[in-house]
């Protein structure tokens, strides 16, 4: 994003040796760079906000300064060797948001173009590669009101159609908006047990795959929901990490698979990228998937963003609008 008074941009940075809390983050203005030969220079109109920009900014991440992975704008300059952009394009039309969104409101439409691509493909490798969920399948979606979550649940069930989805959530609030995204059982697992509820609602069989991107609060009981030769798969560590696990309770739950995938191992080719984003956008498109915009906050306000999605006080996605 640039600061027009000064044309410069603007970055939301931590210090490498004074990391912490929400109120680490500083807005920093930097020059405005010019774009390598490969590379596209795009004026930010809006930034998506992702558990990971937390992860970055502790340090459990190490090593990023800057915070933040996502965005959408307009294009100011290309590089020589780039022929598929042109500079004035702007990335929301070459994502193909649904017009009725364009139309609404002229920056909705970077809204949603920086809502989706991280949390949107994330759901699409995990419920696709990591698993290729199917009719037959039971589910188990945790902080299913959250970004990724939100998404997970209506690719498995509106668009994968599969048999089941259970889904946690932190709040009563937050069970009506994982209910709207079309989970067949939602748990609240401040309240109740969630594996004792997942028993309930399976007969005891478990679930064919477990999606857990909360970590540290539920990975124990993630494992004892996935049903004999079943797959248990940890994405995240919103709660915290994980600590080390014995190979043998894989074997005790029923030869199940565990994976920790990472999104970038999914992207890792352009051909990768270009096939996952055009299934993703063609459900975005003929409106069989819906974005959740949760909140759209000033970029210079970045921190409350952080302090909202850490205490776990948002649904949906959060922009930042410079
Ligand atoms: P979310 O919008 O899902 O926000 C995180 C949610 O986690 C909260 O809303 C909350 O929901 C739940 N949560 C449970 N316990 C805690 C806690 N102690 N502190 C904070 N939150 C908690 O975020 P994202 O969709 O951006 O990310 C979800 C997960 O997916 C993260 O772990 C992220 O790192 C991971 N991820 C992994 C990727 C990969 O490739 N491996 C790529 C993208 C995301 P509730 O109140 O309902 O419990």
């Amino acid at each position: 994003a640039t600061d027009e008074s000064s044309n410069k941009r603007v970055l939301i940075t931590v210090d490498e040796k004074d990391r912490g809390g929400p109120e680490k983050l500083k807005v920093t203005l930097g020059e405005i760079p010019v774009p390598s030969n490969s590379q596209v220079l795009i004026q930010v109109k809006a930034c998506g906000v992702n558990f990971i920009d937390v992860y970055h900014r502790t340090g459990l991440y190490p090593g990023i300064t800057e915070i933040g992975k996502e965005g959408a704008g307009v294009i100011l300059a290309v590089g020589k060797q780039v022929e598929q952009f042109k500079v004035g394009q702007n990335t929301k039309e070459l994502m193909v948001i649904p017009e009725p969104l364009l139309k609404t409101h002229k920056e909705k439409g970077y809204i949603y173009a920086a809502a989706i691509p991280l949390q949107g493909l994330t759901a699409h490798y995990l419920c696709r590669s990591v698993y290729d969920v199917g009719p037959n399948d039971t589910v188990l979606v945790h902080a299913g009101a959250g970004g990724t979550g939100g998404l997970l649940i209506q690719i498995c069930k509106k668009i994968l159609k599969c048999k089941c989805v259970i889904t946690t959530v932190g709040s009563d609030d937050k069970a009506k908006v994982a209910l709207q995204s079309g989970a067949d059982y939602v748990i609240n697992y401040e309240k109740e047990d969630f594996y004792e509820k997942v028993n309930l609602f399976t007969k005891g069989k478990g679930c064919n795959v477990v999606y857990d991107g909360v970590g540290k609060a539920t990975w124990e009981k993630s494992l004892k929901c996935v049903s004999p030769l079943g797959r248990v798969v940890y994405f995240g560590n919103s709660s915290g990490k994980i600590p080390p696990i014995d190979p043998l309770e894989l074997t005790k739950q029923g030869s199940v698979t565990l994976v920790r995938p990472n999104l970038a191992h999914f992207i890792a080719t352009p051909e990768a990228l270009q096939a996952r984003a055009k299934e993703l956008f063609e459900w975005i498109e003929s409106q069989q998937l819906q974005i959740r915009i949760g909140a759209a906050i000033p970029l210079k306000n970045a921190a409350k963003a952080h302090q909202l999605i850490e205490s776990r006080d948002t649904t949906g996605k959060i922009v930042l609008i410079p």
